[in-house]
């Protein structure tokens, strides 16, 4: 059975290139009946964040990617842990670390240091000072066990450190990029334990990923450089290593890293900007995936059934917000009217186009709204600029043509019988607006385009737009004379 986990750091939000390394993980555990795991990696205590759990799952939740074992959500939306390799957060195993730490010690493959921060850094300094890359000089190897346990007793601080040989080579392979050999007299002596009694994430991650037997690592390239000491610690302790692949980061058009610089880079962000977790997950697919044939429109069962590591990418993939809008775009229009409009409604009353009252006493009317503009939207928000002409105050005419339409000598007899037909009337129904152009024309004679175009202008100040009809329903009758008196004057 294969088995992948995902297993952030509990930052807060998450990258879409962190989604992405899970949508991977998530594809191929799918893909071959496996299991996909969530594991929490928090052992640097320093960067907590309260709620920052909560968010991860949320987040996986809403892009679809199901979590089988770790950390979840139970029925009712509590935070717990299943499956049984747990505790699946890192902070509640350290008993577990401090018992394979001393089996690296009492081995030999790992030394006490008791080196204060304040000559580290001054081994640094110097080191930088030669040009060479800063790294631990090793002071402390030289240390026997009995005399780093006389020291402990006596209160000293201590880390503890990765004893790596000199000058051997490394070899792994990603099934991506192929044999990689390190060597090494390239890398440090890891710290794989701090003096507050947590590991680090390298001692972590391969103790976790082999008690919970993942089969499969996949993870960014920015892990790349560390993962000769994960092969050698699972070396060291006899047991076989999973199989790896690094995945190129998602990369901006400058071929940059994404930065929250330059606007959405989390999952949330992305929410909130009016995406469809089906447009966003099948577009970050493809940074860095391509499917067997041309199609890019993909559900996750067809992901699921076409994802290979032979056809991930082996450089970055360039986010395109264009591409990632056509995307979404798609998804919007192919979903029922009724889940756009659930999803519209809080964007609607933001912009105080409609009220609460609206959705509970006119949700027809709302549903039509956005049923008129549907096909034009990229996202979910776009629904506020494409609706904007039902809600201003007053129409703005658009361009010299608008105006000379509005010069005909018809225009006013027919705009004074479109106001007469509302008269009698309290509000407009559906029934009525297919009906009131087809009965101006028979009291006015007025037909096709004269007909049409100047009521058009009237009502949207545009000689472009929505279907009539559909106009003339939502804007009603109050806004309808409104704009027809303003016209005239
Ligand atoms: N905790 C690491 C992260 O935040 C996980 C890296 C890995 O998958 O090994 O990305």
């Amino acid at each position: 059975e294969v088995r992948l986990r995902f297993a952030p750091s509990p930052t807060g939000f998450i990258h879409i290139g962190s989604i992405r390394t899970a949508l991977y993980n998530y594809l191929y555990a799918r893909r071959n009946n496996g299991k996909f795991i969530l594991r929490i990696e928090d052992t640097d205590q320093t960067r907590f964040v309260e709620g920052a759990i909560e968010n991860l799952i949320k987040s996986l939740n809403w892009a679809g990617i199901e979590i089988d074992e770790g950390v979840c959500f139970d029925d009712n939306g509590n935070i717990i842990q299943k499956g049984e390799y747990g505790p699946y957060i890192q902070s509640e195993r350290l008993s577990i670390y401090k018992k394979y730490i001393n089996e690296l010690i009492e081995k030999g493959y790992a030394y006490y240091c008791f080196c204060s921060k304040e000559r580290l850094e001054k081994v640094r300094e110097e080191q930088k000072v030669k040009g060479l890359i800063p790294r631990y000089d090793g002071l402390c190897r030289s240390i026997s066990l009995e005399e780093a346990r006389k020291r402990i007793a006596n209160g000293e601080e201590y880390v503890i450190r990765l004893k790596l040989p000199h000058n051997k080579d490394i070899k792994f392979h990603d099934l991506v990029r192929g044999d990689i050999v390190m060597n090494t007299d390239d890398l440090d002596d890891q710290v794989l334990m701090k003096s507050d009694g947590f590991p680090t994430y390298h001692l972590a991650v391969v103790v976790d990923d082999h008690l919970m037997k993942i089969t499969h690592i996949i993870r960014g390239e920015e892990w790349l450089a560390s993962t000769p000491k994960h092969v050698y610690l699972y070396e060291a302790f006899g047991w076989e290593s999973p199989q790896y692949v690094h995945l190129p980061v998602v990369l901006n058009k400058d071929r940059k890293k994404l930065s929250k610089r330059q606007g959405d880079v989390s999952v949330e962000d992305f929410r909130k900007s009016g995406y469809l977790p089906e447009g966003l997950v099948n577009y970050l697919a493809l940074v860095g995936w391509s499917p067997e044939g041309n199609e890019e429109i993909l559900s996750m069962e067809e992901m699921i059934k076409q994802f290979s590591f032979e056809r991930v990418a082996k450089t970055g993939g360039v986010f395109d917000k264009d591409k990632l809008d056509w995307v979404n775009g798609h998804y919007i229009r192919s979903s029922s009217i009724k889940r756009i409009t659930d999803l519209s409604i809080p964007y609607l009353i933001e912009a105080n186009y409609i009220t609460k009252e609206d959705v509970k006493n006119r949700y027809d009317w709302i549903e039509t709204i956005v049923e008129t503009v549907q096909e034009s939207l990229s996202t979910i928000k776009d629904i506020v600029d494409k609706t904007k002409i039902f809600f201003e105050d007053k129409v703005t005419l658009e361009g010299e043509e608008v105006l000379e339409v509005l010069k005909g000598d018809q225009v006013h007899v027919l705009f004074d019988a479109f106001e007469a037909e509302l008269e009698d009337i309290d509000e407009i129904d559906k029934e009525f607006a297919k009906g009131i152009m087809k009965k101006v024309q028979k009291k006015t004679g007025i037909k096709g385009k004269n007909l049409y175009m100047p009521i058009r202008i009237a009502l949207t100040g545009n000689m472009h737009g929505p279907e009539l009809v559909n106009i003339i329903y939502i804007l009603g009758k109050d806004k309808i004379t409104d704009r027809i008196k303003y016209i005239k004057e």
